[in-house]
């Protein structure tokens, strides 16, 4: 399968199914592709509701027909406006058109509902988004019940994890393969992706893309 970074913290997977999680494209300085760029998707995750997550996942799943899969508050106004959405919460497992969406804790704040991390089974293949959280023990958890072959983690600090804390979720998570996010699309959350790869070292293979830029799991 292929994985992209849009920017910010917004992913696009392409395996047998099209998912985007967090497709936060309109707005947003570092992003790789216009939303309206979108013209096939099964499915948009949406971990949070902050606007740098929630993003364009509304009209995007207006206009390819998308499944939107949420926290229960923002499913419920979602399918208030027509738009297809399976609500979950931390915890619950959503199966769509064989993709298997597992909604996890995360440590943060939300507009609507609390907010959530992601495992998502594509194809044989386990991968964590962990949203915007700080580090928590639970991340033990994903490792030990999940065994993520792929996590996306925030590294931008203030808001989310800093490179430090996100170390440690990397030896939580034992996570083979990172993918740092959140970082570097506003002056706030400027970070060095290049340090967080040194500082992670032989623990996991750390992959630094640019907005844009794909690989393959
Ligand atoms: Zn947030």
């Amino acid at each position: 399968m292929n994985i992209t970074w849009l920017g910010h913290a917004a992913i696009k997977i392409e395996g047998s199914k099209i998912v985007y999680i967090d497709p936060f494209l309109t707005g947003n300085p570092n992003a790789s592709m216009a939303a309206e760029q979108i013209q096939k998707a099964d499915i948009v995750i949406v971990t949070h509701d902050h606007g740098d997550h929630l993003g364009d996942a509304f009209p995007i799943c207006k206009r390819t027909g998308a499944t939107l899969v949420a926290m229960h508050e923002i499913a419920v106004d979602a399918a208030a406006q027509g738009l297809c959405a399976e609500g979950m919460n931390i915890g619950g497992t959503v199966e769509v058109s064989g993709v298997k969406v597992h909604m996890v804790t995360a440590l943060h704040s939300s507009d609507r509902g609390d907010p959530a991390g992601v495992v998502v089974e594509l194809d044989g293949k386990t991968l964590y988004h962990a949203g915007d959280t700080g580090l928590t023990y639970d991340m033990k958890i994903i490792g030990e019940f999940f065994h993520p072959d792929l996590s996306f983690l925030p590294i931008g600090d203030r808001y989310t994890m800093g490179i430090h804390s996100a170390v440690k979720a990397v030896e939580f998570t034992r996570t083979k393969k990172v993918i740092p996010v959140h970082y570097g699309t506003f002056p706030l959350i400027a970070t060095d992706p290049e340090a967080f790869k040194s500082l992670v070292g032989d623990r996991a293979d750390v992959i630094v893309l640019r907005p844009g830029e794909s690989t393959s799991l």
